[in-house]
């Protein structure tokens, strides 16, 4: 059996597979239904320390993106798209398509993004009807600090949107002391429920604004308006994936009934650096580390591809590569939701560590030994 160690899809727990074998109702039909899908809103929206309305949107987790920009995004719209990492930029594709006018403030992709340079530019430029930031932008795994981003914005009256399909449940998120106006999440990273799901929340004065529109939105799937009142109606605007969804509220019961989750991975985000650091390898980001993955910047003379065969053929772990700009220069341990646990990190880091010296990489170490070591100094999880 392979172990798929990868910054998204992670391991899905049995609890959460048995859950979507469950037998079904008719979701359209059946009332209860709707209190099911209701509950399961609410336990989002408490985990993420919300009491923005939420919905669960019947796609994987770029549908959320589209979605939010759909269905704010008018014709000839000024939108801000900070771009510090893929995720970041590929924001500005989504305005375009639903006819705005996105404006790059583009930063290394090498650090989060500073917070006093951002408000420097918002004091001379802050006509924008709402901005984009990436939580954690996983292909470089750095982690932007929403908390200050966000009330930044809404200081000059900028709505926000939010990815942060593989920073939330795994690193900390307080949407409504954050000022966040929608937040888009998926099912398939921290969640650790298989790919299928996004969903979003969703704040009353961006409700408002999509309401007050002088253009309908130019989408159905991805129209968030759809789903407003979908309880009082007894209405969904399709079909809801039931299975899918029973899948999900088991993940995320896991993550409640969890009450180390947020600090076994900082713990393991730590130790899984210091690891990596201490064998004399190199991450590829100065600061701004997310605890949900971590990205090393593959040794001179050797390649991505090569590293990620060996890891999966001979020790039957998958960990990823990158793309975009990162193509071929990292690679990228997921350590997020049920990845993010003591044996399957060092196990993975072990692998590793045979697999670069299969490919005459000199190392201090053996990576595993450097990880526990760095645990022991770390406080128990
Ligand atoms: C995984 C991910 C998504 C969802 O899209 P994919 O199709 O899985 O790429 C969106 N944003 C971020 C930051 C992600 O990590």
């Amino acid at each position: 059996m392979l172990k798929i160690m990868t910054p998204g899809p992670t391991q899905v727990r049995e609890n959460v597979r048995l859950a979507r074998s469950l037998e079904t109702t008719n979701p359209d039909l059946d009332l209860e239904f709707y209190d099911y899908y209701k509950d399961t809103c609410l336990l989002i929206g408490e985990l993420l320390h919300t009491k923005n309305e939420v919905y669960i949107l019947d796609g994987e987790g770029i549908l959320g993106l589209e979605a939010a920009c759909a269905s704010l995004t008018e014709p000839g719209d000024k939108v801000l798209v900070i771009d510090n990492g893929v995720y970041g930029k590929g924001f500005a594709d989504f305005v375009t398509l639903y006819g705005g006018e996105p404006e790059l403030y583009s930063a290394e992709y090498t650090e989060d993004i500073n917070i006093s340079n951002l408000g420097s530019f918002l004091e001379k430029h802050h006509d924008f009807k709402y901005a984009t930031i990436v939580h954690c932008d996983t292909p470089s795994g750095v982690l932007n600090d929403v908390s200050k981003i966000c009330p930044l914005l809404h200081k000059y009256g900028i709505l926000s949107v939010v990815d942060s399909v593989s920073g939330m449940f795994g690193e900390p998120l307080y949407i409504d002391e954050s000022k966040i106006d929608i937040v888009c999440g998926g099912s398939q990273k921290a969640l650790s429920a298989p790919p299928g799901l996004s969903f979003v929340t969703v704040s009353e004065a961006a409700m408002q604004i999509m309401e007050n529109r002088k253009h309908p939105i130019s989408s159905f799937y991805a129209n968030i308006l759809n789903f407003k009142n979908y309880y009082e109606n007894k209405w969904f605007p399709y079909t809801m994936p039931i299975s899918d969804i029973y899948g999900l509220r088991a993940a995320l019961l896991n993550i409640k009934n969890d009450t180390s989750f947020q600090d076994r991975h900082k713990v393991i985000g730590d130790a899984t650096r210091k690891a990596v650091q201490n064998a004399g390898l190199e991450l590829y980001l100065k600061k701004g580390y997310s605890n949900t993955v971590s990205v090393i910047k593959v040794p001179e003379g050797i390649n991505a591809k090569d590293i990620l065969d060996i890891m999966k053929n001979q020790y039957h772990i998958m960990i990823a590569g990158s793309f975009d700009v990162m193509l071929g220069k990292v690679i990228r341990i997921g350590h997020m939701g049920e990845n993010s646990n003591t044996e399957d990190v060092a196990e993975t880091l072990d692998a590793l560590t045979k697999t670069l010296m299969d490919l005459g990489v000199k190392l201090k170490g053996n990576l595993k030994e450097h990880f526990l070591n760095s645990l022991k100094e770390l406080p128990k999880v």
